[in-house]
């Protein structure tokens, strides 16, 4: 077994696909002063605290202020759950990192989404004849073996998400799975008691096609036996306060700029 490794976990962005206030809607949440309600789309940053290296999972439409909220300065590598917009749209921002860096960036993907992907940002991937510097990226197949970015172990699990299946990563003792339906049970047996901190979506109390909502959620948090278990991907159903408080002991709301120390 190799040796831990520190990092330190900041939720960019906790919000569901529309991202909270919702555009045109004067519910509680949505007009609500507590910051906590107010949900970018969601993302996650990673920091080796020895090294002080970055890595992000999904870039969505609010990357650009997520960069900007948490100062990060230099990115050389990115993580995709899917391509859904709500996790892919801010990909044109990574161009402001490849203006430093030398090499590209190096974005890891399900590997049946890489068409897709290179279809729906081309003028990263052909040239548009157009002077501009757009993001330089190698897009990789996530490999279904352990691998490593940066150093770190990361294990990477295909969760049911409607019609696609997303990647849901751990590293180490710490996970990170959003938009799923499920957790497949060869993937339960696989996890059980191996994590002690998760991030997981929930997006809100009711029954939802391609996600897992806030009650199934918990209840696969207490199935893999977590310590610490995160619910993200909120939508404005969800009043942080008030529903905070019905959460078991051990379970929280994501909420942005949320940071933890985890070890791998
Ligand atoms: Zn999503
Ligand atoms: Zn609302
Ligand atoms: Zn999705």
């Amino acid at each position: 077994m190799t040796a831990a490794i520190p990092l330190t976990i900041t939720i960019l962005g906790s919000g569901t696909s529309t991202g909270v206030p919702l555009i045109g809607c004067d519910c509680d949440v949505c007009t609500s002063n507590n910051p906590k309600n107010h949900r970018t789309r969601a993302s996650l940053l990673i920091t080796r605290k020895d090294t002080g290296e970055h890595l992000v999972i999904d870039t969505g439409p609010d990357f650009r202020q997520q960069m900007l909220r948490a100062n990060v300065r230099k990115l050389s590598h990115v993580l995709y759950t899917h391509t859904h917009a709500d996790h892919s749209h801010g990909f044109d921002d990574l161009r402001v990192f490849c203006f430093k860096n030398k090499e590209a960036i190096d974005c890891y993907l399900p590997e049946e989404m890489i068409e897709e992907f290179r279809t729906r940002f081309s003028y990263a991937f052909h040239d548009t004849g157009y002077p501009g510097t757009p993001p330089r990226v190698s897009l990789h197949p996530i490999p279904e073996q352990l691998f490593h970015v940066m150093g770190l172990p990361i294990e990477a699990v295909r969760l049911p998400h409607g019609a696609v299946n997303t990647a849901g990563f751990r590293l180490g003792r710490f996970a990170y799975c959003t938009d799923f339906k499920h957790f497949p049970s060869e993937i339960l047996n696989q996890w059980r008691g191996k994590v002690d901190t998760m991030i997981a979506s929930g997006v809100h109390f009711h029954e939802h096609k391609t996600h897992s909502n806030v009650q199934e959620t918990i209840q696969l948090f207490h199935e893999l036996r977590v310590r610490q278990g995160i619910i993200t991907h909120l939508a404005h159903q969800v009043e942080f306060e008030r529903d905070s408080a019905n959460l078991p002991e051990n379970i929280l709301f994501a909420y942005d700029g949320l940071r933890l120390n985890v070890t791998t």
